[in-house]
């Protein structure tokens, strides 16, 4: 849940999104920008590790390659607020993808794993499309009212999606849902309507546990960032169904936590045994 504030959960009355264990999540991203974020919750690595660099990249490879080895010499300053020049010259900023990760993530754990638009991975057009259409709208009434109208849409969209796949088989599903971050940087001063969309978030967990049968099965609810007065704040959310005793997780830690609840091996134990095997002399 993008932007989901820890303060207003832990004031309010969410039996739901607090579950058995909940509280903060350090953050250690450069920005508190939700692209970057997210790829480390999905991949147990920093943004820039994962391949990372940006909130959203430019849709040409030699544009993109410059801006990756300026990033990589600490020349990113050459490239960065460059952005309006490349746009005359007809570029684009597209969302980063599954195609731009370094690294493998949570979805290649297991063969029955569904993302349903999460960002950096598989994040669907109309997230930022919403994001565009927010930044003109904030301060317009009727601009705004579009926007939400439209996060509603999509957020039902994906909603439909994730029951759809919850009725199946699967064995680790994650949706992202983009409509508390839009809601909040529009309306966070009317507090009404913040409680009720947390509320309708409350809900919305609630009838996903409700499917979800099996005692073992793992329920996280995990935000980005939180936000207060229409601006991000420097901690995430956790909640979970089980006990998993955290003490001030960060966002990199959700990856291992994921893989051990599938039963798998950490990436450290197989090392060890190919290093057990080399040290025999198999190879
Ligand atoms: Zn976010």
């Amino acid at each position: 849940l993008d932007a989901l504030e820890y303060e207003l959960v832990e004031e309010g009355d969410f039996p739901n999104l607090k579950q058995k264990e909940y509280g903060k999540i350090i953050l250690t991203a450069r920005k508190l920008a939700t692209p970057l974020i997210w790829a480390s919750f999905i991949t147990g690595k920093t943004p820039e590790e994962a391949g990372i660099i940006d909130t959203a990249k430019w849709d040409s490879r030699f544009v993109q390659k410059l801006k990756k080895f300026l990033f990589n010499i600490g020349l990113s300053r050459l490239i960065s607020g460059k952005g309006k020049y490349l746009e005359r010259l007809g570029f684009r900023k597209v969302a980063y993808s599954k195609a731009d990760l370094n690294v493998s993530t949570i979805f290649d754990l297991v063969e029955k794993s569904f993302a349903i638009s999460v960002p950096s991975y598989n994040e669907m057009p109309m997230h930022r499309e919403i994001g565009r259409e927010l930044w003109e709208a904030i301060g317009n009434r009727e601009l705004e009212k579009r926007v939400e109208e439209k996060a509603w849409r999509f957020f039902n969209q994906k909603k439909n999606k994730l029951f759809e796949i919850l009725d199946g088989d699967w064995q680790l599903l994650m949706t992202h849902f983009f409509v508390t971050d839009v809601l909040q940087h529009m309306w966070w001063y009317r507090e009404d309507y913040i409680r009720d969309l947390y509320g309708k978030m409350d809900k919305l967990v609630g009838e996903i546990k409700g499917k979800v049968n099996d005692k073992n099965t793992l329920v996280l609810v995990i935000s980005d960032h939180g936000q207060k007065k229409g601006l991000h704040t420097p901690y995430g959310f956790y909640s979970c169904n089980q006990v998993l005793e955290l003490k001030n997780p960060k966002m990199t830690d959700f990856s291992k936590i994921i893989e051990g609840k599938l039963g798998l091996p950490s990436k450290e134990d197989l090392e060890k045994v190919k290093e057990h095997l080399k040290a025999l002399g198999y190879i």
